[in-house]
């Protein structure tokens, strides 16, 4: 069989979609100009950013003075906590999950250092929320929920929108990190009672540098960043032109295969995960199979190490991802797996595949045909590979 370059780690990053680097392409040598400038440079690109933040509102259904861009995810869901948290210095209270990205986690670590009283929601085995117990924990002293709309390892989706009229009839302020939802799940603002949003652009095939905070209308908020006057006052900073212009072409673009997310991209999702469970030696899925992203599988091949299948994949080509320690670049396997009750035995083995709209069937079997070569190769020379031990947890 022949190597080829197959791409499944798109929950990682995407490719920036050949459309959108062509909207880009002019803003670097010709309409190069700052658009706060009162000359005709300036005021030319100004209204490819009026447009592009129309075109942004337009895929969550908010309005476009709602729409503030930022530099990536990171910074939007920085800049939403902090911000809604130092407009309320008198409430101390505020609720997040366990199994957030770091963009979140570790913010509210650090709050939880700085005289915040924090309450982490725990999940059950398939990663879903209880809003019974969130429900329990709201208090006259709850200043923001920050929650995340599709977690980014196992890709299971929260009820949000009932997690934000809860909040809101709390008296609380209601965050989302859609990082990962936008572009691949509808989106409508205008019915959900979420007060503030972050998005990423090089999640949905924009370029890099580039995220989105949504901030509702009349939300008090402290804006982090502070210096000029752009983007309303709220994030001060000359603005990344191509970038912006680029996303906002790439939630054009998003809106319109939102339909093949949820269809094509789903189907092959489907496929690729019942081919490796009906294949594989022992693998399971991680996280509840009903509330998912369509594009995401997260599984466990059992007494295998995922690092050690992710540089077997690579070899012949394959990009996917992992939750076990060294791969994920941190020293500690996966706090989400870790969340869900998930063995260290599975926890270790996971791998998650992440498919986008450029994935196709070829890629797919591809996939199939090396993972489960790969897996024989290692039980065969894993200690554990074919005897069974009990579970350790
Ligand atoms: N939130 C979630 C759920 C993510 O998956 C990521 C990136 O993986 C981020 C936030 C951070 O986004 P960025 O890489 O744009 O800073």
């Amino acid at each position: 069989m022949s190597i080829r370059d197959v791409y499944a780690d798109n929950n990682a990053t995407t490719m920036t979609a050949p459309e959108v680097l062509e909207s880009m392409q002019p803003f670097f040598c010709s309409l190069y100009g700052n658009p706060s400038s009162m000359h005709n440079f300036g005021g030319q690109v100004k209204k490819h950013i009026d447009r592009a933040r129309e075109q942004v509102a337009a895929l969550i259904g908010a309005q476009p003075a709602e729409i503030m861009f930022t530099s990536c995810g990171t910074e939007s869901d920085n800049a939403a906590i902090r911000g809604v948290l130092a407009a309320a210095p008198n409430k101390k209270h505020i609720i997040t999950s366990r199994v957030e990205h770091p963009a979140v986690k570790n913010v509210f670590y650090y709050l939880s250092e700085n005289d915040y009283r924090v309450t982490e929601l725990s999940v059950d085995r398939q990663g879903r929320l209880d809003l019974d117990e969130l429900r329990e924990v709201l208090d006259d002293d709850t200043a923001l929920v920050s929650l995340m709309w599709a977690n980014n390892e196992t890709g299971v989706v929260f009820p949000i929108e009932q997690a934000a009229e809860m909040t809101r009839a709390a008296g609380a302020v209601f965050h989302c990190d859609a990082v990962q939802a936008a572009g691949k799940l509808a989106i409508d603002l205008s019915r959900t009672p979420i007060d503030l949003l972050s998005i990423s652009g090089h999640k949905l095939h924009a370029s890099k540098g580039i995220g989105v905070l949504y901030v509702r209308k009349g939300t008090h908020f402290m804006p982090f960043m502070l210096g000029g006057h752009q983007e309303g006052g709220r994030r001060a900073g000359t603005e990344n032109v191509p970038a912006i212009v680029g996303l906002g072409r790439a939630c054009e673009l998003a809106g319109d295969s939102i339909s093949t997310e949820n269809t094509t991209v789903k189907a092959l999702r489907d496929q690729l995960e019942s081919a490796l469970l009906e294949q594989s030696i022992d693998a399971s899925v991680n996280g509840d199979t009903v509330n998912r992203l369509p594009n995401t599988t997260n599984i466990s091949f059992k007494y295998i190490e995922g690092e050690s299948i992710l540089i077997l994949l690579s070899e012949v080509g394959i990009a996917a991802s992992s939750g076990s320690a060294c791969t994920s670049g941190s020293l500690e396997p996966s706090h989400v797996l870790r969340a869900m009750g998930v063995p260290f035995t599975r926890v270790h083995g996971s791998v998650r595949f992440s498919l986008s709209r450029y994935t196709t069937a070829e890629d797919v079997e591809y996939i199939v045909t090396n993972m489960i070569r790969i897996e024989r190769r290692l039980r065969e020379i894993s200690p554990f590979g074919r005897d069974e031990l009990p579970e350790v947890r």
